[in-house]
């Protein structure tokens, strides 16, 4: 005969292996999140772990030594469905595309959205009391409180005072009500004084970087005075070990752009920093990802690389403890720099420098990578960026016509349409007006 002690054992047991089978999905699914923040589909190997872990926390837990419990299947399937969804949902907005509203709506309350789970997961344990269900439900509920009560503890912010263009286009988007306007979009970094003056709270590494999909793609605000700051010293740190190595390096996409077209400063809606390097010699993908991923941890920066696509995130967000690193990618913004990699190719009778992914129109080489010709890029040149000397492209205008067409007219990739429209005006207003 079994006693209620065995019984009591064995129940333990499947609790804590529906805890561990969870805590494994969720953390795979949370790593996955990074291919949906840099805009890519997430790969098959890392859906496939995800996926794996996820049937087998819901497969533990419907199957009993009574067979299949359908009712254990569907609280638990649809548990988990539900929450991922919140806790997917500022990955998915980091792309800019048509309104969301579900799936904005839910990033917008990404710290505590995980908790509003708690009423169901108290109904589905009412309604099951079953000891591999409770295990999950406890450790999901476990897990979205401490993400909630992080977020409570995180550091001070420092005021920036937001003047002239900034201001501007932040009173334009908000129609001359900007309390209703912050109110109505979450904008908790807006400070607004008695005396009319408006302060930026900024974001530090202590702090959640300010969601930039939402606040530039989606409002059209300028880039903060914080996160245009903290992009500098990005884009120092990046430059210092490219140059230590020894590695070809220059300033691209929309960075190179802001260098040449707004004289060394970041385009005003900027949300990220681009900067390419040459795999050549003795700087291998294998070199670079040791060294950059080496004084990243040393530094103080959160750097995630993309193997398959030989590209690096980099980002200002100081690394923290393994496994709970990839919860980073719950958080809301990110302050990055895009480092891409190019190799040298022919392609027809032409020399040419190309890259694996497609950056704004750069045409389609032999090996069905991207390129421009060699001559463009090499032997590289020096710009003015953000007050400091930086490898550029030989021959930038070239370069830049190649990515963007007519690069000199202003345009606003990625911004909202509305948004776009509202600030055009005052994107071709002469400087002098607003300073
Ligand atoms: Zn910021």
């Amino acid at each position: 005969m079994i006693g209620i002690e065995t019984i009591l054992t064995n129940q333990v047991i499947s609790a804590l292996t529906a805890s561990a089978f969870y805590l494994a999905t969720y953390l795979s699914f949370v790593r996955l999140l990074r291919h949906p923040r840099n805009w890519n589909p997430p790969t098959l190997p890392s859906a496939l772990v995800t996926v794996g872990f996820a049937i087998i926390t819901v497969a533990h837990i419907s199957f009993s030594s009574q067979g299949f419990d359908l009712p254990a299947f569907v609280l638990s399937a649809g548990f988990i469905a539900g929450l991922f969804r919140i806790i997917a949902a500022p990955a998915i907005v980091f792309k800019p595309g048509a309104p969301r509203p579900i799936v904005e709506f839910l990033a917008k309350h990404g710290e505590y959205a995980g908790l509003w789970m708690v009423l169901p997961a108290i109904v589905v344990g009412y309604a099951l009391p079953d000891a591999k269900l409770y295990g999950l439900l406890v450790t999901a509920t476990a897990i979205e409180l401490a993400w909630f009560l992080r977020h409570r503890g995180m550091g001070q912010r420092r005021s920036y005072p937001l003047v002239g263009r900034d201001l501007l286009v932040l009173k334009t988007q908000a129609k001359g009500d900007i309390e209703g306007f912050a109110k109505r979009h979450g904008i908790r970094e807006l400070e607004l004084s008695p005396d009319g003056s408006v302060n930026w709270l900024g974001c530090n590494k202590d702090t959640h970087p300010c969601p930039f999909n939402l606040y530039l793609n989606r409002l059209g605000l300028n880039t903060a005075p914080c996160c245009r700051e903290h992009m500098k010293e990005l884009s120092n740190f990046v430059i210092a070990c490219l140059q230590d190595m020894g590695a070809e390096h220059w300033l691209d996409g929309g960075s190179l752009l802001g260098a040449v077209r707004e004289n060394g400063a970041l385009l005003a809606w900027e949300d990220d920093v681009d900067i390419s390097v040459l795999l050549d010699g003795e700087t291998t993908w294998e070199s670079l990802t040791a060294t950059i991923s080496k004084r990243g941890a040393q530094e103080g920066y959160y750097v995630d690389v993309f193997e398959t696509k030989r590209c690096f995130a980099i980002s200002y967000d100081p690394p923290k403890t393994w496994p709970f690193h990839w919860e980073r990618n719950r958080m809301r913004g990110e302050i990055r720099l895009d480092l891409v990699t190019f190799r040298h190719a022919m392609s027809g009778a032409q020399s040419v420098l190309e890259r694996q992914n497609l950056k704004g129109a750069m045409p389609v080489m032999e090996s069905g990578w991207h390129g421009v010709p060699k001559e463009i890029i090499l032997p590289t040149s020096t710009i003015n960026f953000l007050g400091d000397d930086i490898s550029c492209p030989n021959q930038p205008d070239a370069f830049l016509r190649i990515l963007y067409g007519d690069f000199e007219k202003i345009e606003l990739t990625y911004v909202d349409a509305d948004a776009a429209r509202a600030r055009a005006e005052i994107d071709t207003v002469d400087d002098m007006l607003v300073r």
